[in-house]
């Protein structure tokens, strides 16, 4: 008899984002008038830079002309792309080889894919509260994971801990929930442990866009030592609106090599066998984002959600709320009022006020009592819901 793989009974069920959509239905029902303001949203709202869209059209008569046309293409991506992307890091410091960046369709598919290539028995450290993703790919495989404290004592920024024993790593930085960014010399302090340890970082700068303080890294590999301990994972989806378009990248350097193994040769092998390549057009697309006016027109884009940000980070900074994120990241992370927990505080708010977020609950035990908001709405609604906030707070 076939045997499904047991592993995924020990998913635990994610009630968040359906639980949140049902409670907002029921309030909606019952307050017709109610204009509910939603700053839970995960995903970008504003189009493709016009340069992109120029980029894809042009791209799509080339697959209509049999000269230009393309079939299957390099599994790793093409030449023309990752040389953007080379470049694009060299910008701000992080030198790479075109050799060690493999085009993708995601982030997501990459962080879970890229367990292929490490043994089963590899001990496995997860901050808490933490983007899902992590811990459930290796619940998937049959891996036990263990949490490290992210909390209001560390800043939701963990420090290594030589009493947890890891061999794989996970940091995420600009934080997906917190918006929490690592400094400099946190990061060294990570990157030294794995050295010290034999350990392998996976580190997802999904958000590094959003950095403007230019003391802080967008790349771990703007440390000393992380191209022999760490992997890299980015992406397009909020940095150039691609959420609907997917295009990602995941750099393994040469240096990364264990058991006289180089793991760039690994993936090179994982890619090229369960892997056929991002669409033509959709590279095409994502090489735009790399030119003078491609950068110009997606920073207008990132610049707007940043303001959004800023917009909520200064009201919480008037009433006093203790948060992280907001300046160098899209995601705002407080604490909820008066010690409630987090979906009390989800209630609160929709009722009191009809604004949307998402319990920090819903992210590992140590959300409890936080609330993310996002700046990923509109300015007018942002502007009301936190005039809205104000006169919550100031009543209370
Ligand atoms: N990593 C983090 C931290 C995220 O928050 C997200 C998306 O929300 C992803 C990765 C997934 O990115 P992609 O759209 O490239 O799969």
């Amino acid at each position: 008899m076939m045997k499904i793989n047991s592993n995924y009974l020990n998913l635990e069920e994610s009630y968040l984002f359906s639980t949140i959509a049902r409670k907002i239905e029921e309030y909606q029902k019952e307050n017709k008038d109610a204009k509910i303001i939603r700053l839970g949203i995960g995903d970008v709202t504003l189009p493709l830079a016009e340069e992109v869209i120029r980029s894809l059209h042009k791209a799509v008569d080339d697959m209509a002309d049999k000269s230009t046309f393309k079939g299957y293409g390099p599994e790793q991506g093409y030449g023309f792309l990752r040389d953007a992307v080379r470049d694009y890091y060299g910008s701000y410091g992080a030198k790479l080889e075109s050799t060690e960046i493999f085009i993708s369709d995601g982030a997501k598919s990459d962080l879970a894919n890229i367990l292929d290539i490490f043994h089963i028995d590899n001990r496995v450290l997860v901050p808490n509260p933490v983007y899902p993703v992590y811990l459930d790919t290796n619940i998937m495989l049959g891996r036990n994971v263990t949490f490290i404290d992210s909390n209001m004592e560390n800043g939701f920024l963990p420090l290594p801990d030589e009493s947890i024993p890891a061999d794989i790593i996970y940091l995420c930085s600009p934080n997906n929930p917190t918006g929490a960014v690592y400094t400099r010399e946190a990061l060294e302090k990570w990157v030294n442990y794995a050295l010290k340890c034999n350990a392998v970082i996976l580190f997802d700068s999904a958000y590094e866009s959003y950095i403007v303080d230019k003391d802080l890294p967008r790349s771990i590999y703007e440390i000393e030592g992380a191209k022999s301990c760490a992997i890299e994972f980015n992406s397009l989806s909020k940095t150039a609106g691609f959420t609907g378009t997917r295009l990602g990248y995941t750099i393994v350097p040469h240096g990364l090599v264990f058991e006289g193994v180089s793991l760039n040769k690994l993936w090179l092998r994982r890619q090229t066998t369960k892997f056929n390549g991002v669409p033509y057009v959709i590279q095409k697309a994502a090489e735009a984002v790399f030119t003078e006016e491609g950068q110009r027109e997606i920073r207008a884009n990132i610049e707007y959600y940043r303001e959004n940000a800023r917009i909520i980070a200064e009201t919480l900074d008037s009433l006093g709320v203790w948060y992280t994120g907001g300046k160098n990241s899209p995601y705002i992370w407080l604490k909820a009022f008066d010690g409630m927990t987090s979906w009390e505080f989800f209630d609160y708010l929709l009722r009191e006020a009809n604004i949307v977020g998402t319990p920090g609950a819903g992210f590992g035990a140590n959300g409890e009592g936080f609330f993310r908001l996002t700046a990923f709405g509109n300015r007018e609604n942002t502007i009301e819901a936190m005039e809205r906030l104000k006169r919550l707070r100031n009543k209370a």
